[in-house]
């Protein structure tokens, strides 16, 4: 196969966590029964007038602020004229000439032949617009049912240019926007849940090529791996195609997961065809330069912020920060744990460690963990204060994983407690020499391998009273003298 330059460029759809739709007071909630979550105006009967929900499209510039766009003061809504069942206006509401956000851009970092490369993705536009409803096929009778409750779920389209060169940096794209959009708030981007879902634009071109060539798009991807490898497959097919002189026509494909491939679903029309224009329903947007600021202030501490804090303040390497910050429970967790016990290193050390192989074992999950960051923060204390033992506090974690519960109370429950009480450790080790005077005795002849023994009769003595490092201090004290 000959060498071709992929070009890349992405339309991703994120539904935004709005409490209601945007054109409408019905629940925004994912599920519910059939039709339960709709309303004369989602459903576009005549004689209903749509109202913009405000925090919407706040979400939608929020996410512009996000993805380093610039804020269009005065926007426009536009109807989006198509027929097919899952639409029961027959028109999506949408943004064609004015959308909220334009020209953004994205960094990424990915790798290449085992070598990091970073990158900037330039962002054409994000709008704001309403999802369909869906249709749930009966093959047994014959029959296809419409859902509505998804009509006039807000969601924003961010549209990228087409910078993108590989199948990994177009994952890597995706990963980072959810990340970002999940830390502005806007946005929960589970894939699983098709709250972001993704349009793929694929060609290629020679070299020496002085324009792009003709792409395929690819509808609806709803995983990284669908993504990664619709683009992969794209490639190999345009390639092929060129290698033997033929030409790539202009068309919609769809991603078929099992078999691996894309398919024709129908040749690309043109955006005029879906005869776009103005809503006469809905009231333009109008910001003022305060509302835009309120708006950019209300941006919580954004990943990057996070591990430049992490690292430059915190003293984590950037390996350590970059996995907490990357998961955005995560480091909310380790956050929240840092207000109760402010020793970044040690909580960090903790959650890399623990925590994670828990999670990655499967034993728990971030979506419900069974204790608070409180109480990940007060044994992590409990365990640096030497109140435990560090292998008591593995202990500690695990029965907190499977059943939840307070530190201290489990480790007093199971008897780990230490009182960390020297003068009693010194009379109480006075004691266990006194009963082992014969030991003594060999050691101080010059017979060192007793220390051992010694110190394991003071261990056991002494448990819930020093840890093993003050009696080994205070033994060889004591035996030395
Ligand atoms: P449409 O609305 O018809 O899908 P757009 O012009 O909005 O078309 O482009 C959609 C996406 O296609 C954008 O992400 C853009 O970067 C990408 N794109 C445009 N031209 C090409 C091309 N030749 N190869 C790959 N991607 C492209
Ligand atoms: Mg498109
Ligand atoms: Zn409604």
């Amino acid at each position: 196969m000959s060498n071709y330059i992929p070009v890349i460029g992405l339309e991703i759809h994120s539904e935004l966590l709005t409490k209601s739709k945007v054109f409408c007071t019905c629940s925004a909630e994912f599920g519910g029964d059939r039709n339960s979550r709709c309303c004369p105006v989602c459903t576009g009967l005549p004689g209903t007038l749509p109202v913009i929900n405000q925090t919407a499209v706040e979400y939608a510039v929020k996410a512009g602020y996000a993805l380093n766009c610039s804020i269009n003061k005065f926007s426009v809504f536009d109807r989006k004229n198509y027929f097919y069942p899952d639409l029961p206006k027959a028109y999506q509401i949408s943004q064609l000439n004015l959308p909220l956000c334009i020209n953004g851009s994205v960094p990424i970092e990915y790798e290449e032949n085992g070598e990091k490369k970073t990158k900037n993705i330039r962002i054409n536009r994000i709008h704001l617009e309403e999802d369909a409803g869906k249709l749930v096929h009966d093959d047994l009778n014959g029959v296809s049912l419409a859902d509505y409750n998804r009509c006039g779920i807000p969601l924003i389209e961010i549209v990228t240019e087409p910078d993108i060169s590989s199948a990994e940096e177009a994952r890597s794209l995706v990963e980072k926007i959810a990340l970002l959009l999940q830390y502005a708030g806007v946005s929960d981007c589970k894939m699983e849940q098709g709250s972001i879902r993704c349009d793929v634009n694929v060609s290629i071109m020679r070299p020496e090529d002085k324009e792009f060539g003709t792409r395929a798009e690819i509808k609806n991807l709803n995983s990284l791996k669908s993504i990664y490898r619709t683009i992969e497959y794209e490639i190999k097919r345009q390639s092929r195609l060129l290698d033997r002189g033929e030409r790539v026509v202009q068309e919609t494909r769809r991603y078929d997961d099992n078999k691996g491939e894309t398919k024709t679903m129908r040749s690309k029309e043109d955006a005029h065809d879906y005869k776009y224009f103005p809503d006469p329903d809905i009231l333009q947007v109008n910001f003022t330069d305060e509302d835009l600021e309120r708006i950019k202030n209300s941006l919580p501490e954004m990943p990057y912020e996070r591990l430049d804090k992490y690292v430059n303040k915190y003293g984590l390497s950037e390996v350590d920060a970059k996995i907490i910050v990357n998961t955005k429970k995560i480091s909310d967790l380790y956050e929240a744990a840092l207000e109760v016990y402010n020793n970044p290193k040690s909580v960090a050390n903790f959650i890399l460690g623990e925590l994670m192989r828990r999670i990655n074992l499967g034993e728990i999950s971030l979506d419900n963990l069974p204790f608070t960051p409180a109480e990940l923060g007060r044994l992590v204390e409990m365990s640096d204060t030497e109140k435990i033992s560090k292998n008591d506090a593995k202990k500690v974690f695990r029965i907190m994983s499977e059943q939840g519960g307070d530190p201290e109370k489990i480790a007093a429950a199971e008897g780990m407690l230490i009182s960390n009480d020297s003068g009693k450790a010194a009379e109480m080790i006075d004691e266990v020499l006194a009963n082992n005077a014969k030991a003594v005795e060999q050691y101080k002849s010059g017979d060192v391998k007793v220390f051992g023994f010694l110190m394991g009769q003071c261990t056991k003595a002494l448990k819930g009273v020093a840890t093993p490092k003050v009696i080994k201090e205070e033994l060889e004290k004591k035996l030395n003298s």
